[in-house]
């Protein structure tokens, strides 16, 4: 009889053990968010306006505890903390800034779940194509900007940032490479452009279409986006200083050969060239880059078009010339990829596998 009772005893004691075990499980799992770390940078998105309805305002205005404090339903979402690592607008986005913020996104992502950059929106086709080449991770790492200032009528910052916040915690945006969430719409660093100077809708991928959908925190993954990028990615910008300098020209009608010529003077070890068409420029221009790539300096032809590719040896003769084709990429992540390609070498060959595989 004793034993009964004892044996009875033991079990219920077993079952509460397991029981409490199982509560705390689940009451663990249920709080285990992901931790998010926001890095911000400035740009329209901490921007305030001095009356509501005026169109000018200040960039980089709000700190990044006023951007948390006022989107409280990310905290549903992930563990939030935040740092300021400077307040700008985008259009000031220098080298020194980059290096500093892609050095702090690899320190952080050491002991974060994933990281989210908020930045203008001028120059983050290029911030987020220089992360996505550097960040030797493959967590997630999302930039988010707005359009109107945070203290604008229907500011679309807090739901850009509560978006952007739902992307880095979800782990589907893992090994995607750095990512762009605004107005709804998720983008891969690699393809995402700016196309409007005041519009909400002021992004898009031309050539390969948005990575995803975002409604209300809600994520729907269309496309898995190309390039090498993050984990695999041969740039590390670990105990690097400075870049080197490379400028784009821009071509059209009746375009001379001076700026090729300025360019090198003030010390290019690089020139993109935005090309009409496929990559193409005024027979003055050509002739004037042949002559600067073969003292040296790499020549990248990419496209002012909006999409399509820039297409090796079609119209103009790379192996002949000497150039490199941009392929999919715009003049400005060109000189970003060109900038990192430049640190291991200056070999036209080598540089235009960079540009097939990135
Ligand atoms: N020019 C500013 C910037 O890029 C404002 C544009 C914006 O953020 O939308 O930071």
């Amino acid at each position: 009889m004793n034993e009964q009772i004892s044996h009875a005893g033991y079990r219920l004691v077993v079952r509460t053990a397991t029981a409490v075990v199982l509560a705390l499980a689940l009451a663990t799992t249920a709080t285990a968010k992901p931790k998010v770390t926001i890095l911000a940078t400035g740009g329209t998105i901490a921007g305030a306006q001095a009356s509501q309805a005026e169109y000018g305002y200040q960039a980089g205005a709000f700190k990044v505890e006023d951007l948390i404090n006022a989107v409280p339903q990310m905290k549903e979402l992930a563990d939030i903390n935040g740092e300021q690592i400077v307040n700008i607008g985008s259009q000031d986005m220098n080298d020194e800034v980059w290096l500093k913020l892609g050095k702090r996104v690899n320190e952080v992502l050491q002991s974060t779940d994933a990281v989210v950059i908020t930045h203008g929106t001028d120059t983050m086709e290029e911030t987020s194509y220089f992360l996505n080449l550097v960040v030797k991770s493959d967590k997630p790492v999302v930039l988010v900007g707005s359009m109107r200032p945070a203290t604008g009528i229907s500011a679309d910052g807090p739901m850009n940032l509560y978006n952007a916040v739902a992307v880095a915690a979800d782990p589907n945006a893992k090994g995607r490479g750095v990512l762009v969430a605004i107005n709804d719409t998720v983008h891969a660093a690699r393809n995402v452009v700016k196309v409007n100077t005041s519009n909400v809708e002021a992004f898009r991928s031309p050539n390969r279409g948005p990575a995803a959908i975002v409604n209300t925190g809600k994520i729907t993954w269309l496309e898995v986006p190309g390039g090498r990028r993050g984990a695999k990615s041969e740039f590390s910008i670990d105990g690097v200083t400075a870049l080197p300098r490379v400028d784009i020209i821009y071509a059209h009608a009746n375009m001379s050969a001076d700026l090729i010529d300025a360019a090198v003077a003030n010390g290019a070890r690089g020139i993109v060239l935005a090309g009409v068409g496929d990559g193409n420029a005024t027979t003055a221009a050509i002739d004037k880059l042949t002559a600067t790539a073969k003292k040296g300096v790499v020549v990248v032809r990419s496209t002012r078009v909006p999409s399509g590719l820039t297409y090796r040896n079609n119209e103009v003769n790379d192996d002949k010339l000497g150039f490199v084709a941009s392929l999919e990429l715009n003049p400005a992540k060109s000189r970003v990829l060109l900038q990192q390609a430049l640190r291991v070498t200056k070999d036209p060959q080598a540089i235009q596998r960079m540009f097939a595989e990135y």
